[in-house]
């Protein structure tokens, strides 16, 4: 075969649920074969990893706020981009907030367009927002091309993107199940949630931000799928309480989704210091017994994928405000991690890698409808990362790639690294001088 770009050639190569020795050619930015380790391939670069490497599928990540234009000083495509790569990323959703506009009308995920195409180190989508205002229009932006929906059914922490009522939940879901959409939903009941007087206490955080206020939200949400017939999605699940209604709603056959995220999966409340405001989000990581909970949810498939949620502010909205849980930006910096994170938590647990791996590649890859992606098999996108798993290492906040040098992740010690990053053939991390260039802006299939 002739005109490969790129053959990887790897003892370990993850291809389907199996490790398998393979060469994986990829030819004008399509995988065209994956041969026997040893195969010969005439190709302009020819890659053989290291003993201690394994070859993976990119990882998409479906949830990130890049944040651009409007709050650029946050993120912005260029670091969001280069920041994933180094994690092992090639594919990742931008949410619809916290940019401004935020993009809930045709003519603001254009204008996110346009901001995004020259700086995409990777192929980066868009979901669009469901906002009171939005209603009954929502149609237009799906056929813009956005991936779905995203509502809150509380305040959102940005004045431009209002929540759902109850009410309005269910208008929008009969609106999108017409033309057979998605909502993604950031499910906590704003009822439920208690008054917090601020301070730096940790756990007075999370006494504001029940498990009521999930297992409230979440119910209402699965309510509105069952009586639309909406394919609806749990965003950041954090509390273990929900499981339960989320196993019986998947048993009904209702068209549910759910997500959790690195940070949820990692920490645990008794180990977040008080004041350490870089790990605030909404929904709080909760206790060590909800995590492992999350963790058997995961395993079981109650939990579809992993997702990072990265969600950055500036250093001064997030850790200067004296350690003021109240005051601070609640949204957590992991989209270089993610895949880290994952892996390391599945090691401590003895759950295989193979099975970590598929819930930031494969499963998001078909939550998303990106048929051409999340595994590598011939036809797919040359989307391929080169991971150590058992590479220890210490993750420094000022050494990640994404704007702001603050996350919740600086000084833990994580298991497995990505050492290199190829979207559609080419190397994005390290990243070579052209690599901004080699990303697209896709569109839902
Ligand atoms: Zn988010």
């Amino acid at each position: 075969m002739t005109d490969i770009d790129l053959v990887v050639r790897a003892r370990r190569t993850l291809i389907g649920d199996e490790w398998q020795p393979a060469a994986v050619a990829v030819r004008a930015g399509v995988i065209v074969t994956v041969a026997g380790i040893d195969a010969e391939l005439d190709a302009a670069e020819d890659v053989t990893l290291a003993d201690d490497e394994v070859l993976l599928p990119g990882v998409v990540d479906t949830h990130v706020h890049v944040n651009e234009p409007g709050r650029t000083e946050w993120e912005g495509f260029t670091s969001a981009t280069l920041a994933a790569a180094a994690g092992g990323t090639t594919t990742l959703l931008d949410m619809p907030l916290n940019s401004i506009p935020p993009t809930t009308t045709v003519e603001a995920l254009l204008l996110k367009r346009t901001a995004a195409a020259p700086q995409v180190s990777m192929d980066v989508g868009f979901w669009g927002g469901a906002i009171p205002s939005s209603l009954g229009h929502l149609r237009e932006l799906h056929d813009a091309g956005v991936f779905g929906f995203k509502c809150f059914l509380s305040p959102s922490g940005v004045d431009e993107f209002p929540h759902l009522t109850r009410d309005q939940l269910r208008e929008a879901a009969t609106e999108i199940a017409a033309f057979d959409g998605l909502l993604i939903v950031h499910a906590e009941d704003p009822d439920a949630l208690l008054p917090h007087a601020g301070g730096s206490d940790y756990d007075d955080f999370v006494a504001s931000r029940p498990d009521a206020a999930e297992t409230d939200a979440i119910d209402a949400v699965i309510a509105a799928a069952r009586d639309t017939g909406c394919r609806v999605h749990i965003l950041h699940l954090s509390s273990a309480a929900a499981l339960p209604a989320i196993r019986a709603a998947k048993a009904d056959g209702v068209r549910l989704t759910v997500e959790t995220c690195p940070h949820y999966l990692t920490f645990d409340a008794a180990t977040i210091p008080d004041g350490a405001t870089q790990y605030k989000c909404c929904p709080p990581v909760r206790d060590a017994a909800n995590r492992e909970a999350l963790w058997e949810a995961l395993i079981d498939g109650t939990i579809d994928l992993v997702a990072s949620d990265h969600s950055p502010a500036t250093a001064e909205l997030k850790v200067g405000a004296d350690g003021d849980w109240a005051r601070a930006w609640g949204g957590i910096s992991g989209v270089q991690v993610m895949l880290a994170a994952v892996a390391s938590g599945a090691a401590a647990r003895d759950v295989p890698l193979a099975d970590a791996a598929a819930w930031v590649t494969r499963r998001p890859a078909a939550f998303a409808g990106l048929t051409d992606k999340g595994s590598i098999e011939v036809g797919n996108r040359g989307d391929l990362v080169a991971f150590a798993p058992a590479e220890r290492w210490t993750v420094h906040a000022a050494d990640l790639a994404h704007r702001n040098p603050v996350s919740a992740f600086d000084g833990h010690e994580l298991t497995g690294r990505t050492r290199r990053t190829w979207l559609a053939g080419t190397q994005i991390f390290p990243a070579r001088a052209d690599a901004r260039r080699t990303g697209r802006l896709i569109e839902r299939h």
